[in-house]
């Protein structure tokens, strides 16, 4: 049943690595995700004022307009938070031994506890993949999933992309599944937005392939020039049939080796599939944290101190 994801991923094999790795080796995974929303509580800080800046519209129409922001950790701190919730209801977030006290006594450390702000445990996937900030003696851990603030275009689309940087197969499957099921973005309860995720392509580099506001100002272009300017109303397929154009003129000026997937529909249904059973989910979220767990052990417990400080948790 799963081999369908699993040849997919296999034909991109040399897009990830078989253990994490402890230096960076710029191989990167770009997963374009067109937000869809209808909520403005996510474009407000505090509830009150609209966050906006002013940008140049198109690539080549270059007016001055105003854009409706997303930041990055409105983003990325939603799609965590499904992921870490659904570790934690599968019981893979377990006590583990970190160390004796000084009176030999084992420390244990619950990673079922372990939060994205401020009280991170340094030992569960969530921290491994997402990063977190030095908190006590837990040391840091550069995001590996990163993002930037979105750009909005009408009625309310929000071309966006997460790059995954030197991630295993797994660990790209987890956060693909992340963006899959959150649908709640906003930090607090009470201001969330309801968000559908439309995945547009996924693809391997070793450079970066796209940028937030080079895909809104490249979209930009291209519906405008149907018409002049761009409609008040735009609807979801609008997007997804202009990928191809959006896709070829942002590729057009990238140095380096790239491929995609060919086969999205079939790595999305695969995933869907792996998501619905828990019995293959299981087995792929133990192997997440094992793999987590052996990187905390063999090279970041090493590390410890040795690095600089500037992290970006990416939350
Ligand atoms: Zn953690």
């Amino acid at each position: 049943m799963l081999e369908q994801l699993t040849n997919i991923l296999n034909q991109h094999g040399n897009a990830f690595h078989q253990q994490i790795p402890r230096y960076r080796q710029n191989r990167y995974a770009q997963i374009v995700v067109l937000r869809e929303t209808k909520s403005h509580a996510i474009f407000t800080t505090e509830g009150q004022t609209l966050d906006v800046e002013r940008l140049q519209a198109g690539i080549t129409n270059r007016k001055q307009i105003d854009r409706v922001v997303m930041y990055k950790r409105k983003q990325i701190a939603p799609e965590r938070r499904t992921g870490k919730a659904l570790l934690r209801d599968m019981d893979i977030l377990t006590d583990i031994v970190v160390g004796k006290d000084n009176k030999g006594k084992n420390i244990i450390l619950k990673r079922s506890e372990c939060q994205i702000m401020g009280n991170s445990c340094g030992h569960c996937p969530d921290c491994i993949l997402y990063g977190y900030a030095a908190t006590k003696d837990t040391g840091s851990q550069r995001a590996r999933v990163l993002t930037d603030s979105g750009f909005v275009l009408p009625q309310i689309f929000i071309p966006t992309v997460e790059t995954l940087l030197d991630v295993t197969s797994t660990e790209f499957t987890y956060v693909l599944g992340n963006i899959l099921k959150t649908t709640r973005y906003g930090a607090e309860s009470n201001r969330e937005g309801f968000i559908r995720n439309h995945v547009l392509g996924v693809y391997f580099s070793d450079v970066e392939l796209f940028s937030n506001l080079e895909l809104t100002q490249l979209y930009y272009d291209v519906i405008a020039s149907e018409r002049g300017n761009l409609p008040d109303y735009l609807s979801a397929d609008q997007f997804i049939d202009n990928w191809p154009k959006v896709e070829k003129a942002a590729l057009a000026q990238v140095v380096g080796r790239r491929h995609k997937v060919e086969n999205l529909d079939g790595l999305l249904s695969g995933v869907h599939m792996l998501y619905e059973d828990e019995a293959l989910l299981r087995p792929m979220l133990q192997d997440l944290d094992r793999e987590a767990q052996r990187y905390e052990k063999g090279v970041k417990s090493k590390d410890k101190n040795s690095e600089d400080g500037e992290e970006d948790t990416g939350a």
